[in-house]
């Protein structure tokens, strides 16, 4: 069923721009030039993308870009309860896919796709080739090779299924160009990390509104072990079987990987669920705690200021006490060597 659905080189090769350049990241930017012209739904909603408006708000030491994008309320308003996706065909699988909707494939398991509502330019959609939940465990280690492959240009964004994934019920994670995300640049300023071995640098930055680690690595197997760690320490703060709520922004750049981890307490703030006035349809997910909100209502675009926004972060992050054990938590597993 994939096969049908990949493009054929022939209708790639015009549209990569330097000559020859077989790398990932240049096929994918001539994916998403193919399809915006053969593939109708993408091109509008590339279209509705570039006409968003934008403003920034300074939030205490960092800014965050707010995106009006009214061609996102679908995803923001998505219904992601089990019985509601169990009701709905997944839009991931090859089956329901649009008739002019082609891709890449990636390995043996993924599957390339473009996003039919992007929030960027060149926002494509990695996609599980079976229709497996969204889960990171067992599925870490080939993120890092897919974002070394994507590198330089791509980020890659994992949402988990409880703070942010669409489709919880099928595995996929987004990349797009790095220069998108506020935080990319503000999270990396010299701070005191938490962790500092010849492995890897762990750092737990404040005053961002929201809470989040850093990581950074030459070294997959250490990158994988402490955010195997992390996730560890987090289900015992979080007293929960299932994937702790997270999301992620990695990617590539001279040789070291790096990760901005988002440990969350909830998927949807208050303002989400009120009525009438009160409402705000805002539903964060990797992009929104990295700096971009998304925001597909005229009306909470023009109304969210900083105080609201500061809010909403401190409703959707980790609370300081959960954070302080799971640094904590790192800490002691560093000194004693106590891995699990
Ligand atoms: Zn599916």
């Amino acid at each position: 069923m994939w096969a049908k659905k990949t493009v054929h080189t022939r209708d790639l090769t015009p549209y990569i721009t330097r000559d020859h350049d077989q790398s990932l990241s240049s096929r994918l930017a001539a994916l998403y030039e193919q399809q915006k012209r053969s593939w109708p739904q993408f091109r509008r909603g590339h279209e509705a993308m570039k006409k968003a408006q934008v403003r920034t708000i300074q939030l205490g030491g960092c800014w965050v870009r707010c995106q009006y994008t009214p061609h996102r309320i679908t995803s923001v308003s998505a219904r992601v309860d089990p019985r509601s996706i169990a009701r709905r065909s997944c839009f991931l699988c090859p089956e329901n896919l649009y008739p002019r909707e082609k891709g890449l494939p990636y390995g043996e398991d993924y599957f390339i796709l473009c996003n039919v509502s992007p929030i960027f330019d060149f926002h494509v959609v990695i996609t599980h080739q079976d229709h497996v939940p969204q889960q990171i465990e067992g599925h870490f280690d080939t993120v890092l090779e897919l974002v070394r492959d994507i590198s330089p240009h791509f980020v890659l964004i994992y949402n988990g299924p409880r703070c942010g994934a669409s489709a919880p019920d099928h595995l996929h994670f987004q990349a797009f160009p790095a220069q998108n995300l506020p935080l990319e640049s503000q999270a990396w300023a010299v701070h005191p990390h938490i962790i500092e071995t010849d492995q890897i640098l762990i750092g737990a930055p404040s005053g961002f509104s929201r809470r989040f680690l850093t990581f950074e690595s030459d070294r997959s197997e250490a990158l994988s072990l402490w955010f195997h760690q992390s996730l560890v320490a987090l289900a015992e703060t979080e007293a929960s079987v299932r994937e702790p709520m997270i999301n992620f922004v990695m990617e590539y750049q001279e040789g070291r990987w790096r990760m901005v981890l988002f440990p969350r307490r909830k998927h949807r703030p208050r303002c989400y669920h009120r009525r009438g006035d009160q409402q705000m349809l805002i539903s964060p997910g990797a992009i929104d705690m990295a700096g971009v909100f998304v925001i597909p209502r005229k009306k909470d675009y023009e109304r969210l200021d900083a105080a609201t926004l500061h809010h909403i972060y401190q409703e959707v992050t980790t609370p300081e006490d959960r954070f302080s054990r799971l640094v904590e938590k790192l800490r002691e597993i560093n000194e004693t060597g106590a891995y699990r």
